[in-house]
């Protein structure tokens, strides 16, 4: 198994006076190995760290302009055309994205497709900070009067003790003593005037379409065919070992059969609990494509116990999205170290209605995928920092810009059609998969693994009425993420079990209050 070769997080400082030095070293949850990252320009230093996969390039130079790349990009061949450069799908992406930052200056990123976060010390004595269109490689900022630290991961910044200012175009996370997110598909340009960093531009980069159009049914499967399997093509890269999550629906089933159609060696890994599993689902479509495959058991009550891993890895405190990273998390976790490249079937319900099965008027299916695609920035469902915990890459074919752009604009008449959801996929994947597989009615990660019944178990089991259940389950996720992301604290140092207790006894308290 070669593995991934990339960055696959980072935390620098770009300075341009000598304030406070940076006081410790950062602590990532991403695993991997450290360098320093270091650049100098015109009295602007960039300084840091970057956690490796492999022995990837971090940054590129190109005279007085440097460039430090997260991640990866996919549409690698189209970029060293445009650019006229053949030898650029050769090298680095870092040096991918900075020839395209030369050639097209800001508008690269309209072009760039990957999962990716680029900083930039441009000739000019400009910051740039940019984000993938799916903001799907965090990037999280915080500036004060000397300087502007830049990281993949808020836990690493949520402790500056220096003065924040202002980020405007980023958000500003509520108690981060300063901390900002980039948004998703958003380049901000910071310049230093006398000294105080502003943002002199905010670049959209791209934004979820509102149209739609209404190809015919044949040619609109056979696009989402070629279209998904181009995305899972360029995110195997040289992996000759890539491992697909499967839980035998008909996301990851997909994935793994365009995997199967590009390597000759396809690891496909599924996991369940004593509460609930998928594995005879997995196993047909592992038996069908001829994937070395393996079945993972997790214990429910050990899965939930690793709640403060999954905010460790997603810095969110949404209880829900929670819920379907933490068997994903809680997976990574076990499969046998080493370097691995996995894909998975995440993402593709947002822009296919998948999870709004039993909605049949079109106008409201297609009203919830407008929605659900207005509203994913900020989730971070999507962070590599999700099997980032394991020392692993993850990437998400479905979330692919091509794939994206082309499932949101389909006429939601293709999504849902002769009473099936997720129809054009379903038939784009026919003759690739048993007829069982895309037949198979959707069933969430959280569901199949057991993971929402299992935590809710807990707080029943603790006594909280049924109808408290969702308010607990919030009040906990803020109060794991206000000790791990906020307030430094190790996963391992942070009980399930005493956080539960102190939620249960506030609610009960609040319940006396009231009464
Ligand atoms: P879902 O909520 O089912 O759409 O899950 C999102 C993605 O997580 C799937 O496409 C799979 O790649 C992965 N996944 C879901 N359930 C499992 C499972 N039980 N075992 C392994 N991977 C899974
Ligand atoms: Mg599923």
């Amino acid at each position: 198994m070669l593995g991934p070769n990339l960055v696959s997080g980072f935390s620098v400082r770009v300075s341009w006076a000598s304030g406070p030095a940076t006081p410790t070293a950062p602590q990532f949850a991403t695993q991997g190995h450290h360098i320093p990252v270091e650049a100098a320009y015109a009295g602007r230093m960039l300084r840091g760290t970057a956690v490796c996969l492999g022995t990837p390039a971090a940054l590129a130079r190109d005279g007085a302009t440097h460039l430090l790349l997260g991640g990866e990009i996919y549409n690698r061949e189209a970029i060293a055309g445009a650019v006229g450069n053949a030898f650029l799908t050769h090298g680095s992406d870092a040096e991918l994205v900075l020839a395209a930052w030369l050639h097209w200056g800001i508008s690269a990123f309209r072009i760039l497709n990957g999962r990716f976060a680029a900083v930039i010390l441009d000739s000019g004595g400009r910051i740039v900070l940019a984000t993938d269109h799916a903001g799907s490689f965090p990037l999280w900022v915080r500036a004060d009067e000397y300087g502007v630290d830049v990281s993949s991961e808020a836990k690493t910044l949520a402790r500056g003790k220096s003065l924040a200012v202002d980020v405007p175009g980023a958000q500003l996370i509520p108690r981060g003593a300063g901390v900002h997110r980039v948004p998703a598909g958003t380049a901000l340009i910071l310049e230093t005037v006398q000294g105080e960093v502003r943002t002199s531009s905010v670049v959209r980069t791209w934004a979820p379409p509102l149209s739609r159009t209404a190809p015919a049914p044949d040619a609109a499967v056979a696009k989402v065919r070629e279209l998904l399997g181009e995305a899972v093509r360029t995110r195997l890269r040289d992996e000759s070992e890539p491992t697909v999550v499967l839980s035998g629906g008909i996301d990851s089933s997909g994935v793994a059969a365009h995997a199967v159609a590009h390597s000759a060696l396809v690891h496909t890994v599924s996991m369940g609990t004593d509460v609930s599993d998928e594995f005879e689902a997995a196993a047909a479509v592992a038996g069908h494509l001829g994937t070395d495959h393996q079945e993972i058991s997790v214990d429910s009550a050990d899965l939930v116990r690793e709640l403060p891993w999954a905010v460790w890895a997603a810095e969110i405190t949404d209880h829900t999205i929670l819920e379907y990273l933490l068997p994903l998390v809680a997976l990574y976790r076990r499969l046998p170290p080493g370097p691995r490249r996995i894909l998975t079937g995440y993402g593709a319900d947002i822009p296919l209605g998948g999870m709004h099965r039993r909605t049949e008027r079109l106008d409201f299916l297609d009203a919830v995928i407008a929605h659900d695609m207005a509203t994913f920035d900020g989730l971070n469902e999507m962070s590599p920092v999700v099997s980032g915990v394991a020392g692993i890459w993850s990437t998400h074919p479905y979330w692919d810009r091509d794939v994206l752009d082309c499932l949101v604009t389909l006429d939601a008449g293709l999504k849902r059609r002769y009473g099936r959801d997720k129809w054009v996929l379903r038939e784009s994947l026919t003759g690739m998969l048993p007829d069982a597989t895309l037949a198979r009615p959707k069933l969430g990660i959280h569901e199949g693994s057991g993971t929402t019944s299992a935590w809710t178990a807990e707080l029943l089991g603790r006594g909280v009425p049924e109808e408290k259940v969702e308010e607990a389950k919030a009040a906990m996720a803020r109060r794991m993420h206000e000790l791990i992301v906020l307030g430094g604290e190790r996963p391992e140092d942070v009980s399930f079990d005493e956080v539960l207790l102190s939620t249960e006894s506030a609610l009960r308290l609040e319940r006396r209050t009231v009464t």
